[in-house]
């Protein structure tokens, strides 16, 4: 603390990212990375754009990138907005749709994002708690004050929400803004994109993140009606004009175009997240039904805390979140099916270990 913060620093309580270890065979499953890298037409793309352009600005509106987006998801450019990354879209969000003294909503296991930017602008909020079976409550998100933001399918948990209750949550909020957050949509099924149209007070922020490879290269999405829209290009043009710069600018729109080695991945990690349920449930796991490029598993024995520490000394990174409600969970991201054979063969041998420990200890 110092006397120079101001009271928005002061106040603030920043996120805290997944490890990033420099550590060579380490296998991360622990920030939902896609385990594939981008497409080769990414490379080629980012390439000719260093010898060609770098010298030079970027656009500041992006309109070529939009365009295409706009192309993709059947909309008009003036209803796309792209920034830094989706964490850059959700932070311009909460300041240019929610305000300071009215309640905003979101699920309270979710992505813990959304109460650092909250707290950041000084907008209060309410925390729904989730069913028992980890599903959102719908009906609990009626009538909400200030707005709604809630993950889908949903963070850390993997559960998608349907259409049909996502019209009932935009239905009973017509006075605020619902922001779908689907980071992990491609890995699911239908998008609420296609409600766009439909309802002005729908915002939905997708990422190049995970299903198109392309974590380091930050590069996230705004999809809504075209005065949301003009609302986070106000936000975005009081901070910086250029969030987005000339290579990450070629390097999605390339990624966007090559939809068969989209597809693929897709498949291919969708194909080994059901391998992994599988066998994760044979070893005494509990899978909640995941619909994202992870999943979040307790054993009905093993302390989910133990098994991270244990992995993490083996070369396997996971994510343990200590918060109430799922501090015996671990988030585990789908890598390629020869690190999950990796994950299991270690797996394995510490359950092993620990059965025999126990079958001792009995004697
Ligand atoms: C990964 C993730 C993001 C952030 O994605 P970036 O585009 O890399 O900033 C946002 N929301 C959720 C729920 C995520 O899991």
């Amino acid at each position: 603390m110092s006397k120079f913060w101001s009271e928005a620093v002061k106040r603030s309580s920043p996120y805290v990212p997944g490890e990033q270890m420099n550590i060579s065979n380490l296998i991360k499953l622990n920030t939902n990375e896609n385990p594939y890298p981008p497409s080769q037409q990414v490379k080629e793309a980012i390439q000719s754009e260093i010898d060609t352009n770098l010298q030079l600005y970027p656009s500041p509106t992006v309109d070529d990138l939009r365009e295409e987006l706009a192309t993709t998801y059947q909309l008009n450019k003036d209803q796309v907005f792209v920034g830094n990354g989706s964490d850059e879209v959700l932070a311009f969000s909460f300041m240019a749709f929610f305000d300071p003294g009215r309640i905003i909503r979101f699920p309270a296991v979710s992505y813990s994002f959304y109460p650092v930017y909250a707290k950041l602008f000084d907008i209060p909020y309410e925390k729904v708690a989730l069913n028992r079976d980890f599903t959102l409550p719908v009906e609990k998100f009626f009538q909400a004050d200030g707005g709604v933001i809630f993950p889908n399918p949903n963070a850390p948990t993997s559960i998608y929400l349907d259409l049909q209750a996502i019209r009932e949550i935009l239905d009973n909020n017509p006075d605020c803004v619902v922001i779908i957050d689907e980071a992990y949509i491609d890995f699911a099924s239908a998008s609420a994109v296609s409600l766009i149209n439909t309802y002005e007070n729908l915002l939905v922020i997708q990422t190049f993140s995970k299903s198109r490879s392309l974590a380091g290269l930050r590069v996230g999405f705004a999809l809504g009606n075209k005065q949301l829209i003009e609302g986070l290009n106000r936000i975005k043009d009081s901070f910086n004009s250029y969030t987005i710069d000339r290579l990450a600018i070629a390097g999605a729109k390339a990624a966007l175009k090559d939809t068969t080695y989209f597809d693929y991945t897709i498949t291919k990690i969708k194909q080994t997240r059901e391998w992994v349920t599988s066998e994760m449930k044979k070893r005494g796991f509990c899978v909640l039904p995941s619909s994202a490029n992870f999943i979040f598993v307790t054993h009905y024995k093993e302390a989910a805390e133990d098994l991270y520490k244990w992995f993490k000394e083996n070369g396997i990174l996971i994510r343990y979140f200590q918060s109430p409600g799922i501090d015996n969970y671990l988030r585990i991201t789908i890598g390629t099916d020869e690190q999950m054979r990796t994950f299991f063969e270690k797996l394995d041998y510490i359950l092993e270990k620990k059965n025999s420990k126990e079958a001792s200890a009995n004697n």
